[in-house]
């Protein structure tokens, strides 16, 4: 283990890599392999105070510094060039209390073995679908998945944050921030983004009671767009909010359409409820089962495996069905997509009685609580030769769209996006400004679209 120490300043501790060390190429990688960058030093972190020492290491130093847990950023914000990465993967731990309904999660944990460890006492978590995506950043930016309308973003289970803040002029603390002290942190953590404020160590989150939910899939050609993408985004918001749904469309070279979703209850009652879907166009393949909840987390973590390394995504939100003009340039864009890897994928989140809906626009940090439906442009690839067509597609698709969609999902950023601060965060930013002043009033946690000190947006590194 290396050791990184001033003469009179503080030591790293933790597993230290650095370059020339053998792991330090698979250390520095983000999942988005678009980006390369070559930090000073990755710092694997075992306990809060590891992450305390590599605050105040960095900022003893002028070193930049980046807070990394699952490292699937769509835009590399977790990573930095000539600077610390503090990566807490190896803070893994989670501890249930079936009693008071709570887990406490130390926020390297993974998706999949957050869902898992849960599991062990049939208890879950609304969270995402991508097993290797942190609880870490996911929390943050708010979490959307399949038990989004029932139990609402993973956010909003979120009962207290333990978090390594900057202190005085080179220190740092670990604060706890909860309903009852910090209550501005804890806000600004339900939906402020990762990156911004500190470094979470730990979540608790409330969880609910789990045991079988029912799934389904149907599978189109894409000839039926016309007929399925409307009747999809009718139906969705409309159905009980014990079920979550998504749909994709892909590349009209893959020539699909794909909807699945979740029920809080059986597949009889499931196949009822999709009636509406399939009757639409003319379903080909239609699978409707009750599983145990977590075969159902490796279903959905089917669709976020094996994707191409290179990837630029933008997201926004729909608060109402897309017109037929809307849905033609979904066609347009499908139809001269850049490879086959490219798509549009939407999931439901407000409607009926929807648990995201039922909390107010500025309750917590996260803005778009009425919104119907999430959409995810995507285009993947490999090799550099196809960069440039990829992100220029999702960048004019973007535009096309942006008269009938509203901002993004700081979960899913977009540097080409300029007025990132009212697409991210809307009415909700002023606020965000003022718990950034009050926690980093030195700007030590930044990056190129973290929440400025002052009101001014200026351009960063
Ligand atoms: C394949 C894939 C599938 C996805 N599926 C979903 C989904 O189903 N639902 C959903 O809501 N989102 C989904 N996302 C988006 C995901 O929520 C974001 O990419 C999220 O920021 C990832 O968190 P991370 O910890 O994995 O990433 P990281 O890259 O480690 O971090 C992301 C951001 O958070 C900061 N950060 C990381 N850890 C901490 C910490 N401990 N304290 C403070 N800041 C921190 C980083 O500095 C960075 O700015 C998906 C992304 C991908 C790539």
């Amino acid at each position: 283990m290396a050791q990184h120490r001033k003469k009179t300043g503080t030591q790293l501790t933790g597993r230290i890599v650095v370059p020339g060390n053998p792991s330090y190429n698979a250390a520095r990688m983000e999942f988005n392999r678009r980006f390369s960058k070559f930090p000073r030093l990755i710092v694997f972190c075992r306990r809060t105070q590891d992450v305390v020492n590599a605050v105040k290491w960095a900022r003893e130093r002028g070193v930049r510094l980046r807070a990394r847990s699952g490292r699937h950023s769509y835009e590399g914000f977790s990573s930095v060039n000539g600077g610390i990465i503090i990566d807490v993967s190896e803070m893994n731990k989670v501890k249930v209390d079936r009693k008071k309904m709570v887990a406490q999660v130390q926020t390297g944990n993974p998706l999949a073995r957050v869902y898992r460890k849960l599991w062990n006492k049939r208890v879950a978590l609304p969270a995402g679908t991508a097993p290797d995506v942190g609880v870490g950043g996911l929390t943050l930016g708010g979490g959307i998945g399949l038990l989004s309308r029932k139990y609402g973003l993973t956010c909003d289970n979120l009962k207290q944050v333990k978090m390594v803040v900057a202190s005085g002029r080179c220190g740092a603390k670990t604060i706890v921030a909860s309903k009852k002290k910090h209550s501005d942190l804890l806000w600004a953590s339900r939906g402020g983004g990762g990156g911004n404020f500190g470094i979470a160590t730990s979540y608790t989150f409330r969880v609910r009671p789990i045991s079988t939910v029912s799934i389904y899939s149907i599978t189109w050609k894409w000839r039926d767009l016309e007929k399925v993408f409307p009747a999809w985004q009718r139906w969705a918001p409309s159905v009980t909010n014990r079920l979550t749904s998504t749909i994709e469309v892909a590349a009209k070279q893959v020539g699909t359409i794909v909807s699945t979703g979740q029920l809080l209850g059986g597949a009889e009652e499931l196949r009822r409820l999709i009636q509406p879907l399939l009757q639409a166009g003319t379903p080909g393949k239609v699978m409707v089962r009750t599983v145990p909840f977590i075969e159902a987390t490796k279903f959905f973590a089917e669709g976020d495996l094996n994707l191409e390394p290179k990837f630029k995504i933008t997201g926004a939100f729909g608060f109402k069905p897309l017109p037929r003009e809307g849905v033609r340039i979904i066609r347009d864009f499908l139809a001269n997509a850049p490879n086959r890897h490219s798509t549009v994928w939407c999931q439901s989140l407000g409607g009926a009685g929807s648990a995201v809906s039922r909390v107010s626009p500025t309750a917590t940090a996260y803005p778009y609580r009425k919104a119907e439906t999430i959409y995810e442009l995507s285009a993947r690839w490999r090799n550099d030769g196809e960069q440039q067509r990829n992100i220029q597609w999702v960048e004019r698709f973007r535009r096309a769209l942006r008269t009938f969609v509203v901002g993004d999902y700081v979960n899913f950023p977009d540097l080409k996006i300029k007025n990132w601060p009212k697409a991210y965060y809307d009415v909700n930013f002023p606020r965000l400004t003022r718990v950034k002043r009050k926690y980093d009033p030195h700007n030590v946690f930044r990056f190129a679209q973290s929440i400025p000190v002052g009101k001014k947006v200026r351009k960063r590194q």
